[in-house]
């Protein structure tokens, strides 16, 4: 909207009923919307806010939130999480799968999604999770069993955790085949230089579709919880599967996710609809969509091909703030805004060549860049 019609005078009376002309008016406006913007992306931030409400007006179920939200941070950037996070920035350094300057420009942009998840992400999640329960609690009570005396207590905790995994990959799988879904995924595909902040690389809204993964948790309440060190260990599997360090975990890779696993997920050439787990690769061995590492794809190359969406490598300048911005903004944008343009060629690789060979794709990034 330009500032112009916030002066320009009414056309013509105000209070008249609207005439044909003025539905059409109406229509082509609506048009006009989704050319500008990708209206399905806002039924995420519906969904959102609408949970958040009922959360907030029922007073989070009774629960404590800022002692949620105090166990989140403790998982999201705790202690013994930042310990993980250091001891795999050390091995990646030492060990590398590709090797890359200490400060990649991947790497800073990671770090700001690191900084934004350790404060906006952490009171959304915390908002989002007791709501969530909340409304699966009341509008579903059958669902949470009552308390089995048999069971010990590690088996239901085991359990859950199980539960909870599947539950993450079929949200994952879901990410990947639901396009409104896979436009707030993308961002986290994106990255040309992973690392084990990657991890942290996720579009803030996302975590609304793996609100799935709390049903075990839910049902099997009466029966115990996931203590939050479980919960500190399974955050801290995922962030390292995002590490560049060459490492495959031996024998153990076939059952846990280890980064030369995790990395097929994200290699450039695809298919990405493959080795979806989180932490255990049980579910892409159901689903017949597990790829084991090899010698050729420890040091694969990772992204978008075509960078259907901002990144930071591209350009002369990083530009990280406004990238940030973009990158956040990209889901709610027209889709084939940018994604249609011409693919990239065969043999060419991204970074200075593909910008060569891509001058119109290049030059819409340097127009998002801009602002
Ligand atoms: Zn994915
Ligand atoms: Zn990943």
């Amino acid at each position: 909207m330009s500032m112009s019609s916030f002066v320009d005078p009414p056309a013509g009376p105000l209070l008249v009923a609207p005439t044909a002309r003025d539905r059409r008016g109406a229509g082509e406006s609506r048009l006009a919307l989704s050319s500008r913007v990708y209206l399905p992306a806002f039924s995420i931030v519906a969904v959102a806010a609408v949970l958040i409400g009922i959360g907030w007006s029922s007073r989070w179920g009774g629960a404590d939130f800022a002692a949620s939200m105090t166990s989140l941070r403790v998982v999201v950037v705790g202690p013994i999480t930042l310990v993980i996070l250091a001891v795999f920035l050390v091995a990646e350094r030492m060990h590398p799968a590709q090797v890359r300057p200490l400060f990649a420009r991947g790497y800073r942009q990671d770090l700001l999604y690191t900084v934004l998840n350790a404060t906006l992400v952490v009171p959304l999640g915390t908002a989002l999770a007791l709501s969530f329960a909340e409304v699966a609690r009341r509008s579903l009570p059958w669902v949470v069993v009552p308390r089995i005396g048999v069971l010990p207590r590690w088996v239901v905790i085991a359990m859950i955790f199980v539960a909870m995994d599947g539950c993450n990959w079929l949200a994952h799988f879901a990410n990947h085949r639901v396009r409104v879904l896979w436009r707030f995924h993308e961002l986290h595909h994106s990255q040309e230089d992973m690392s084990v902040l990657t991890v942290f690389r996720t579009h803030p809204l996302i975590h609304v579709s793996y609100l799935l993964a709390l049903i075990p948790g839910i049902v099997l309440f009466a029966n115990g919880a996931v203590p939050t060190t479980l919960l500190v260990v399974y955050a801290g599997i995922v962030a390292f599967e995002h590490s560049n360090t060459n490492l495959g975990f031996g024998p153990l890779g076939r059952v846990f996710v280890s980064p030369n696993y995790h990395r097929i997920h994200h290699k450039l050439d695809g298919p990405q609809d493959v080795n979806l787990g989180f932490a255990l690769t049980i579910w892409d061995q159901l689903f017949h969509r597990a790829v084991f590492p090899t010698a050729q794809t420890i040091r694969t190359d990772t992204g978008l091909p075509g960078r259907p969406l901002i990144v930071e490598q591209a350009g002369s300048r990083p530009r990280h703030f406004s990238v940030l911005i973009a990158q956040l903004v990209a889901p709610f944008r027209p889709v084939g805004d940018v994604s249609n343009l011409p693919p990239v060629p065969e043999g060419t690789r991204r970074r200075g060549r593909w910008e060569e060979s891509n001058p119109r794709a290049a030059a819409e990034e340097r127009e998002v860049a801009r602002w």
